[in-house]
This record gives structure tokens, C-alpha cells and sequence, in this order.
């Protein structure tokens, strides 16, 4: 049975992209909106932080080459940021006339970026639909518009063979499978993988968000609104375990500590009242489980 611990740190508007460095033995994560990026040690108890002002910051992604450079998105912008001296440089922009944001962003096993964008919310909850699109962009900064259409482009994890992507636009509350041909990075065949409007056990899960893989090859899917993570068999498209979380919008998950045998999960305060807030201390926190019986691996840093 697995044990849900509540870390100590800093509670997030909206917790997301987390990702375990083994080199440096920490979690980076990102608190979306605030545009604040951290880097935690293990219990959460030494934060290390990085700012942008008034903008929507929404992964980060060290480099392979270097574990004090960071790959990391700014609104519509992807930036290298040095940890160290905190030096930023822009790689890459994308829809300049459009009201969007990056959104959750991943590398494929060959170290390339994926990452989507989303229409800006015009108010908590309400976003136009499909002004999104998935993105790929290389080590030399050349970037692919894969999809359009997207309305809140989100999770993105590889199977083990690297032969298939898994992709989850939240809002019409989908995992899609594609076919990956990882030596040119492009997809195929887009179908639906998990339909949560297509079965009730999912209909108290709330929206499919952030995704990782385990060592078995097994999908784990943060449900935003439904308080959990799921374990879903990316063969059958079954759910096969749920983890449930003490509090409600759960974003994201990775992988991480020793043999990546605990499993790092983010949540949001984001639209809680100062009511539900004061009645929801974990609304925010990052969450270690440990003793899941299943491990993870290394997610791929960018290769430059
Ligand atoms: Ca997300």
C-alpha cells in the first residue's frame, strides 16, 4: 500500500512540470502563473527559486550537457536560463498574433522538446477553445508545428520502444496514442487512448493533465479536480490502480529519489475562495508517494 506524504514547501497557485534531477538530486517544478520556478531537495525543505515577473512560466527541463542550464518557456517564448548566474536567453517564439501561452511541455527520448500552447482564460475556467497547437523544437532551436486545434494542450510521455507518444488535450477531456518515429520526431496516426467522457468510472476524475510513464511501461495521469492519479494500461487503455491525493486539483507527476521509486505529484490552489483555501491546507503542496511497489525512470533532458 502506498504512503502519501505532504512536503513542506511552498504551497503553488498552480503546481506543474515537475521534473526529478538525478544530477543534483532535486525536484524542479514551476508555479504557472506566478512565472516562479523551484528547485527542492527531497523533503521540500531547502527551495531554491527563480522569478519572472507578470508572466506564465510552465515547464523546465535541464540540459543534457550541462545540469545548470535549464530549457524553460515565458508566456509564448522558449529561454536557456543559466541556474547559476540567472542569465536568460530566448531560443524560440511561436503564434505572435495569437492570445496564447505555452503550456505543459516534455522531451522525447532523443532529447527534443515537446511542448503545447493554450488560449489565455479569459476568466478561472474559461478558455477559447482550440487556439492551441503541439510544437516540437531541436538542439539547434528549429521548431515543427505538429497539431492545431488544441484547446489545453497538456501531458506528453513516450512508451518504452519510444514507437508510440501519448498526448492529453484536457479540455474535451482526452489521452491520445500516436505512432513516433523518434529518429525524425514526427507522429502519426492520432488516435483516443483513454475518452473519460466515454466511461463512468472516470466521471469523478475531473481532467486528464500532466502524465508520466513507469519502469513497466504504465501510463500514470494526474486528474485536475478529481483528487488522484491514475495508473492506466497504455496497451488496453485500462485503469488499473488509483492513488487517491488529500486535495482536489492534482497537476502533474514524475518520478524521482532513490531508483525513482517515489512518484513527485503537484496540485494547484487556483480557483479555491479564501474560504476553501483556509479548509484545504495540501491545495498546492507537492506530494511525495512512496512504497507504489513500482518504479519510474529518468525523464530525458534537452540534448544540445
Ligand atoms: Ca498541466
Amino acid at each position: 500500500m502506498e504512503f502519501v506524504r505532504t512536503l513542506p514547501g511552498h504551497r503553488s497557485r498552480i503546481g506543474e512540470g515537475p521534473h526529478w534531477d538525478e544530477r543534483n538530486n532535486c525536484l524542479f517544478y514551476v508555479d504557472l502563473l506566478q512565472g516562479t520556478l523551484y528547485r527542492s531537495d527531497t523533503l521540500q525543505q531547502n527551495e531554491e527559486t527563480f522569478h519572472i515577473e507578470n508572466s506564465a512560466t510552465t515547464f523546465c527541463i535541464p540540459y543534457e550537457s550541462d545540469p545548470n542550464s535549464i530549457l524553460i518557456s515565458k508566456d509564448k517564448q522558449i529561454l536557456k536560463l543559466k541556474w547559476d548566474t540567472k542569465e536568460a536567453t530566448l531560443l524560440a517564439e511561436v503564434e505572435p498574433d495569437v492570445n496564447t501561452r505555452f503550456n505543459d511541455g516534455k522531451c522525447d527520448p532523443a532529447g527534443r522538446l515537446w511542448a503545447g500552447t493554450m488560449g489565455l482564460e479569459t476568466s478561472p475556467g474559461i478558455i477559447d477553445q482550440g487556439l492551441g497547437s503541439l510544437y516540437s523544437m531541436d538542439a539547434s532551436s528549429y521548431v515543427v508545428k505538429h497539431l492545431s486545434g488544441i484547446t489545453i494542450s497538456n501531458g506528453l510521455a513516450w512508451s518504452r520502444d519510444s514507437r508510440i507518444m501519448f498526448y492529453v488535450d484536457s479540455f474535451p477531456r482526452k489521452i491520445y496514442a500516436l505512432d513516433y518515429d523518434l529518429a525524425t520526431g514526427s507522429i502519426a496516426k492520432q488516435r483516443d487512448l483513454v475518452d473519460f467522457n466515454k466511461a463512468s468510472k472516470y466521471s469523478d476524475c475531473g481532467l486528464p493533465d500532466g502524465i508520466t510513464l513507469d519502469a513497466e511501461g504504465k501510463l500514470w495521469v494526474a486528474c485536475f479536480g478529481g483528487g488522484r492519479v491514475l495508473r492506466i494500461d497504455p496497451q488496453t487503455g485500462e485503469l488499473i490502480r488509483t492513488v487517491f491525493l488529500p486535495t482536489k486539483r492534482i497537476t502533474s507527476c514524475c518520478f524521482g529519489g532513490p531508483n525513482y521509486s517515489d512518484l513527485y505529484v503537484t496540485s494547484a490552489y487556483y480557483g479555491l475562495n479564501e474560504k476553501e483555501r483556509s479548509q484545504d491546507k495540501d491545495a498546492g503542496a507537492v506530494f511525495k508517494v512512496s512504497n507504489l511497489g513500482v518504479t519510474g525512470f529518468a525523464a530525458s533532458c534537452f540534448a544540445n
